[in-house]
């Protein structure tokens, strides 16, 4: 099957059928080629319904969860975006259709420097990646008027809201090493406000807000 008509299945299968509304979104879904994220052996399977290994026992998220979590970040165009967790990147590539300047965090040198490489193919200027802990943040950059993390940490990391512009959203996954609840964090006047969106599973997020790196 053709890439692009495998994009416009799973975004009706996937994405539309389990309630993605935002059509920026959407759209972004149907253009962003996930398979260019993913090792040869693995591009038969990009635009199935579930997780992909990425190396360093790492993964490229579900379709859906990759919607869901940008849908929640509730973005215009004009943002600048704070993701922590950049992975093989491809999250990064939906959200710099989607708004105007992207920082992403990845703890992993290689990982990082391979999603430089894909964004850089494919055209995305509008993205610095950075290589360290993302649980601390980017002080130097805040304030983020979204901020998504796709690594499952087991509270709120404090930089991380404190990073955040006033009306700002974050969006992590909050839990055990094994099961989480994904988060949507808004800051407002009073402090901040939180809704659950439901249950998910990631891999852990490890540093100094995360988990201990075992
Ligand atoms: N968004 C990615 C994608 O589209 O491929 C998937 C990310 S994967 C589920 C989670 C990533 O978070 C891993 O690459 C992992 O190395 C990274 N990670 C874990 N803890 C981190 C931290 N403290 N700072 C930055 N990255 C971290």
């Amino acid at each position: 099957m053709e890439f692009a008509t495998a994009r416009n299945r799973m975004v009706e299968s996937q994405l539309i059928s389990r309630g993605i509304k935002d059509e920026r979104v959407l759209e972004t879904m149907r253009k962003v080629p996930r398979h260019s994220f993913l090792e040869e052996a693995l591009v038969s399977q990009a635009y199935n319904d579930h997780p992909l290994p990425i190396g360093e026992k790492q993964t490229i998220s579900q379709p859906y969860m990759v919607a869901l979590m940008t849908e929640a970040l509730e973005l215009q165009g004009h943002e600048k975006v704070l993701e922590i967790g950049t992975g093989s990147g491809y999250q990064t590539a939906i959200l710099a259709e989607l708004a105007e300047k992207i920082y992403s965090i990845e703890r992993i040198r290689s990982l990082s420097a391979k999603a430089q490489r894909i964004l850089d193919k494919l055209g995305y200027f509008n993205v610095v990646l950075v290589v360290g802990d993302g649980t601390v943040g980017l002080k130097e950059e805040a304030p983020f008027d979204a901020i998504i993390v796709t690594a499952g940490s087991p509270d709120v990391p404090q930089p991380l809201v404190d990073q955040l512009a006033m009306g700002g959203r974050l969006v992590i996954p909050v839990g055990d090493r094994y099961t989480q609840s994904l988060m949507q964090v808004v800051r407002v006047k009073e402090g901040i406000t939180k809704t659950d969106l439901g249950g998910c599973r990631f891999v852990s997020l490890l540093g100094q807000h995360g988990w201990e790196d075992s």
